[in-house]
């Protein structure tokens, strides 16, 4: 069989699967964004093994001083301006709009992603939970508000959050922060309810990502992992897409839509 065969065969079984399915969650990791041209962390051309790695002190650095974390913010530098820089120029891929089209269809029920880059939302997904917050928002450290970064006056440093007067932080999630509790809460929840999960562009192996697809199985769900590298979580998947996301989710939309109309 060729790859495009074993390819084609694949996504007929997941088609299969999702359709079959009550609950689908995509929980969506960096490769996805990677193909929008966002560079990764890790690896080749990765951020930080260009620039180092960085320590897991931010939270705590922001949490002693959060004024110098907010004025050092205003003027960055290195991989975060490389970051922030790449960020502003990514758009959606093939991949994002076929989740998006996906849960236009009814056949995709929530997404939990790992990237902060927004790009779900711009292709056009609604229910969506970002483990590590949004780079477009900022978020109180004591009740979770959020607000758009430009509906934010920032007035003082640090800002005041005006519902409660706790701290304000960029929503995206630092070292040694805690996910925030509301997001950690739905994914527990769509875990529970999931009955088929797509794994596109994630290795799960980072808590509490990684226990999302264990959970699913462990109560007799189904996974379906969209990937063009083996991860830790391939032996334990159901079907497995070796392809990127952008190439075979395209792909894997258009046989569900066969599918649910026959
Ligand atoms: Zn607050």
């Amino acid at each position: 069989m060729t790859s495009q065969e074993r390819l084609e065969q694949a996504v007929e079984q997941a088609a299969r699967l999702v359709v079959a399915a009550d609950h689908v969650v995509a929980l969506v990791g960096a490769g996805l964004s990677v193909e929008s041209g966002i560079p990764p962390f890790r690896g080749p051309g990765g951020l930080w093994t260009k620039y180092g790695e960085p320590d897991m002190l931010g939270y705590e650095r922001f949490r002693d001083d959060p004024k110098k974390w907010w004025e050092e913010r205003i003027s960055r530098s290195g991989a975060m301006q490389e970051l922030i820089d790449a960020l502003a120029q990514a758009k959606p891929n093939a991949g994002h709009y076929a989740l998006a089209e996906l849960e236009r269809m009814g056949q995709l029920q929530h997404i939990i992603t790992q990237n902060i880059d927004n790009l779900h939302q711009q292709a056009g997904s609604v229910a969506i939970t970002e483990i590590h917050g949004n780079r477009l928002k900022l978020r109180c450290i004591t009740c979770n508000a959020r607000w758009p970064l430009d509906q934010f006056p920032i007035d003082e440093l640090p800002p005041k959050c005006p519902e409660c007067g706790g701290l304000v932080k960029s929503d995206t999630v630092m070292f040694g922060e805690p996910i925030p509790r509301d997001a950690l809460d739905e994914c527990i929840n769509q875990a529970r309810m999931c009955d088929c999960m797509l794994l596109v562009g994630t290795s799960a192996v980072v808590y509490p990502a990684a226990g999302f697809p264990q959970d699913v199985k462990m109560s007799g769900g189904t996974l379906i992992e969209v990937n063009p590298g083996e991860t830790p979580l391939t032996p334990f998947c159901d079907v497995v897409l070796r392809a990127a996301g952008g190439t075979c989710l395209p792909l894997l939309v258009e046989r569900v839509r066969q599918l649910a109309a026959a």
